[in-house]
């Protein structure tokens, strides 16, 4: 009688339009392989030359993120008048030619050093040796104190009692540059010496750079890093007290990069005064020589279709599932830029967000290197920050199994745009398609020009961004709002942010 009377109850309620809707009749269950193919081949084709923050095609791929918002119709962001949030960026030239003439001896510029910034010059200078370099009431430090650095040449080491892991130490420069501006300094000569190959520096630090603008006047000081490494230049500059620094610099351009925004508004009266974050660079590394691996006259295009035209497809597909049926909270989705060249546009947006971030219950980004198991996602942070079930759920939910935090040894959790929104205190994971191990199956593609559009699965791109799609919605769904595990390392910043 009972069971009756529940199927009868049912039968009714599934009458009321809107009510019993079945999750199969959501949007995301209809979307079209042919679409999601036609983004992927257009934003990985050839024509857009790798994508690379700060070139044209970058920006075409931006453009075409913003005409699909429009055609799907979402909104801006509530605070501002288009698609685009600008980004100033700083493009930086490749290394210019240059030596330090200290005593007897001769530093030689992209072998011995590299210039970090500053235009050509010529300085002959008294050098002052100022430790750190550094100045901070509250940890009592004052590497100046006593010093007169006024038209001379300041010789630092790197890092700061504190800051000893290489993005740290590399992160501290810019501020021992500031500082020694601010004191009259004409020149900076930093040891750097951080647990990474010195070729590996020259490499990566003396090729062209793009780096968020620092806005204000930019810092013409020149700033070198010598190669801490080798004990002799240390005692070399150590034993002189003048030295001749010559640059002929590097020359550096404002250019605008755009994270691509836009908004779909909840449908709780209360609920969608809060918000889910999705997701998505959309940049990759270029062309030839900017992409830091080998090419050929045939093909010397990196595509980046897995790297992250396939993230962004998702975030493209949500962007249509969730605007025709929207969930409880509001969504605010983000395809970012700057990705490859230091999580720029994440950082940007984080320090810049378009809506508080107060309200934010959750970003769930997508990025990959690729994928070598497409019964399955992966999952990095899955255990972490508290949206397993959903996850799952829409996982199974298109055949798809969920791998938690795949390859712990990469620190995957740190590399993607996720920890930007994170270290804010917003439980953040990134969604990656199927791998379990990085293998050579994985690394044949990963930031390859091999990685083309061609080479996809097209049909579990479809499935991807579906369950992409329908984990962001039962997200936006939830009661409550996920949270971090106890112990995170993020936990006391969601504290600070959320204030519980
Ligand atoms: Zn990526």
């Amino acid at each position: 009688m009972k069971r009756i009377f529940v199927a009868i109850v049912l039968f009714g309620l599934s009458l009321v339009p809107g009510f019993a809707q079945t999750s199969n009749r959501l949007p995301e269950y209809k979307l079209q392989k042919a679409e999601l193919e036609a983004h992927m081949r257009f934003l990985a084709s050839d024509e857009l030359m790798g994508r690379r923050t700060g070139e044209p095609g970058n920006l075409v791929a931006a453009r075409y993120i913003a005409e699909q918002f429009r055609r799907y119709g979402l909104d801006n962001a509530p605070s501002l008048h288009s698609y685009m949030q600008t980004v100033p960026l700083e493009k930086m030239g490749a290394l210019g030619k240059g030596d330090l003439f200290v005593g007897k001896d001769i530093l030689r510029s992209g072998q011995d050093w590299i210039l970090m910034s500053g235009g050509s010059s010529d300085i002959k200078a008294p050098l002052v040796y100022a430790g750190f370099g550094l100045e901070n009431a509250d940890k009592g430090w004052d590497d100046y104190k006593g010093l007169d650095v006024k038209g001379k040449i300041v010789l630092l080491q790197s890092g700061s009692p504190e800051a000893t892991a290489p993005l740290e130490i590399i992160t501290a420069s810019d501020e021992k540059r500031r500082i020694a501006a601010e004191k009259g300094a004409v020149a900076v000569i930093e040891i750097f010496k951080a647990p990474v190959p010195w070729n590996f520096v020259t490499k990566f630090f003396g090729g062209e750079r793009v780096a968020l603008s620092p806005g204000g006047t930019p810092t013409t000081l020149p700033h070198a890093w010598v190669n801490g490494q080798e004990a002799k230049f240390t005692k070399m500059l150590r034993a002189v007290d003048e030295v001749r620094f010559q640059t002929t610099g590097r020359a550096v351009q404002t250019v605008n990069g755009y994270n691509v925004v836009s908004y779909i508004e909840g449908t709780d009266a209360i609920l969608k005064d809060e918000y889910v974050l999705l997701s998505a660079h959309y940049d990759h590394v270029g062309v030839g020589k900017q992409g830091g691996q080998p090419y050929t006259p045939e093909d010397s295009i990196f595509n980046g279709a897995r790297d992250n035209a396939f993230g962004t497809v998702s975030l493209l597909a949500a962007a249509q599932a969730l605007a025709q049926h929207p969930p409880k909270r509001s969504v605010l989705l983000v395809a970012l830029t700057g990705e490859e060249v230091g999580l720029l546009g994440s950082k940007y947006y984080a320090s810049h967000p378009l809506l508080s971030l107060k309200k934010c219950i959750f970003n769930l980004n997508t990025d990959g290197a690729g994928y070598n198991d497409t019964s399955i996602l992966a999952v990095i942070g899955l255990d972490r920050t508290g949206a397993r079930a959903e996850i799952e759920t829409a996982s199974k939910a298109f055949g798809l199994d969920v791998v938690a935090d795949p390859a712990p040894e990469q620190g995957l959790f740190d590399r993607s745009d996720n920890v930007s929104f994170a270290k804010m205190g917003i439980p953040a994971p990134t969604i990656t398609p199927g791998f379990r191990t990085f293998d050579a199956e994985l690394m044949k593609n990963y930031h390859q020009v091999s990685d083309n559009p061609e080479t996809i699965d097209f049909s579990y791109l479809l499935k991807f961004s579906q369950a992409y799609a329908y984990a962001a919605r039962l997200i936006a769904d939830r009661s409550q709002a996920p949270q971090w595990s106890k112990g995170d390392k993020y936990e006391e910043a969601a504290k600070a942010l959320y204030g519980r």
